[in-house]
């Protein structure tokens, strides 16, 4: 590539320093506003990764692993300062690698701060619990102890809030990390490393090798880790589980989703609509947990279409660094060509497009990777619309009659992330909440996050949870200890009871 050498270039994070890949491969990392690549990228190979994994062994054992508690929540704490005080700066990066509007990547990263601090307040508080057992002459404990060296495999969309539900919980209880960002969106993960440098942690807790899918097959295929935590697509959530399988590394899987919202006749239907515009506009579609099919009651179908349809063409779409800006573009080139395929299939599957269907053109948008918000109705839910993860802005309507109707359709995907229920009938929203097989579900509200709430999946959105104490648990395990303190002498033929 011609201006290659006047990019800003970056090196891996390794054992505290900075380091060439052992191969010299670079890529450009392109901003999708523009289309412009903007910084160059090391394409780490399987000896690189192993590099890292040995500085990450060599840290836990000889320093990381006997921190105090006290200690670690003192770093993270640290660095929750630093990320808050560059949250501008870290918005800027995001939203110039991965194309999300300002007001999301800044608020992601004060969310990184957060979650840090969440996780900081948990670190000198890992006690276990003593175990009354049948007998009495015997003194039994449990105790929590860190896993050792953790592999943290990450999407493109959200790359700070995803490293700091990851990151966070690992380090706190204990463990030294391996990170491997999106071929997409690395660079706000590399220059979070100066931050972690400069809030004090030992060389080697924190190491960032980045490149393409190799990169992260050479991850989940190595030797000497202690587990996985992946976010990304089911495909390459399965080719990791598998290899991990071949290990026997244990491995959470954070995968796609294709959530249900579902509008009742008895919802405050203002609130409802701006939910599901929400659930699916938001973040240019690009998140997990999209709105992406909305189920509506038949009685308030017209009401609810025309109150979308009208709204999504006056979505300010534009430079998504401007504060104005409400949908910025598709991540990356790939993505886009997807998004535009999968909105042909529906056109031929025979769902009512009632809006956008294309790709967004118009003033300041002739460079970037704009989609229109596109809305279709009328779908029926056996469609590849309704089926498939599509992650962009598209909406699929689907009417359904009856409560029961509601339940089936919604949990008639291959999926199980999130839900979301609007009804002003208390005992229907617990009712439905009940019945969803999905590991989120919100009443009357979508899209909202918290560092607190367990984070995850069921079916094929994956397995494991992240935020809240059960993401902690993830990175922890746990050791029992007995204490025999009577002075008989046991019968060596028979198991103590
Ligand atoms: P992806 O699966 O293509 O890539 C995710 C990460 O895995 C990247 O770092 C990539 O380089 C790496 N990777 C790719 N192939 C690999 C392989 N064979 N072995 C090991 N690593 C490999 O996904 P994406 O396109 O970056 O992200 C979009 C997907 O992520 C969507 O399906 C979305 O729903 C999902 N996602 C899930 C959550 C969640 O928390 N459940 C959050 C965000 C995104």
């Amino acid at each position: 590539m011609e201006n290659a050498e006047r990019l800003p270039s970056y090196d891996l994070y390794i054992g505290g320093r900075w380091a060439p890949c052992g191969a010299g491969e670079r890529f450009p990392t392109f901003n999708p506003f523009t289309r412009q690549p903007w910084a160059m990228i090391s394409q780490a190979d399987a000896s690189d990764v192993e590099s890292a994994i040995a500085a990450a062994r060599s840290a836990y054992e000889t320093s990381w692993r006997a921190t105090s508690g006290l200690e670690r929540a003192k770093l993270l704490f640290k660095l929750a300062d630093l990320v808050e005080a560059s949250a501008d700066r870290i918005g800027i990066l995001e939203t110039t690698d991965n194309g999300k509007v300002i007001r999301e990547t800044t608020g992601q990263a004060r969310y990184l701060a957060r979650v840090l601090r969440f996780y900081a307040g948990y670190a000198d508080k890992l006690w276990g619990k003593v175990i009354p057992l049948d007998r009495g002459d015997v003194f039994d404990y449990a105790t929590r102890e860190s896993l050792g060296v953790v592999g943290l495999i990450i999407a493109w969309n959200s790359p700070m809030a995803m490293l700091g539900n990851k990151a966070a919980a690992a380090l706190a209880a204990g463990n030294c990390v391996v990170v491997k960002p999106s071929e997409h969106a690395s660079v706000t993960t590399l220059e979070l490393c100066r931050l972690v440098e400069e809030a004090g942690f030992p060389a080697g807790v924190f190491n960032v090798v980045t490149g393409d899918a190799r990169t992260g097959d050479a991850l989940a295929n190595a030797k000497g880790l202690d587990k996985i935590s992946f976010t990304g697509s089911g495909t390459a959530g399965r080719l990791v589980a598998a290899a991990a399988g071949r290990t026997l590394t244990p491995v959470i899987l954070e995968l796609g989703g294709k959530s249900p919202n579902i509008i009742f006749a008895d919802a405050d239907l203002n609130k409802a609509c701006t939910g599901a515009f929400a659930g699916i506009f938001g973040a240019t579609g690009q998140t997990c947990i999209a709105g992406s099919r909305l189920l509506v009651q038949r009685s308030v179908y017209d009401e609810v279409v025309s109150n979308i349809v009208k709204r999504a063409p006056g979505i300010q779409l534009g430079n998504p660094l401007k504060q104005e800006t409400e949908m910025g573009t598709v991540a990356n080139e790939p993505q886009f060509n997807r998004i535009i395929e999968y909105i042909a299939s529906a056109k031929s599957e025979g769902a009512s497009l009632m809006t956008g269907g294309g790709r967004a053109t118009g003033d300041g948008l002739e460079d970037g990777l704009f989609i229109e918000p596109t809305v279709f109705a009328e779908v029926s839910n056996d469609m590849r619309l309704a089926q498939e993860e599509i992650f962009g802005p598209v909406l699929a309507i689907i009417p359904f009659d009856s409560e029961d109707e509601a339940i089936a359709i919604a949990n008639g995907t291959s999926f199980g992330l999130a839900s979301g229920i609007w009804t002003r009938d208390i005992n229907r929203a617990m009712r439905v909440s009940r019945a969803m097989r999905s590991g989120l579900v919100w009443i009357n509200t979508y899209r909202a996050v918290a560092a607190q709430m367990p984070f995850g999946g069921v079916k094929d959105s994956g397995f494991g949870r992240e935020r809240g104490e059960e993401g902690l648990m993830e990175f922890l395990t746990s050791k029992n200890v007995m204490i025999n303190y009577s002075d008989d002498e046991r019968d060596p033929f028979a198991i103590q009871t």
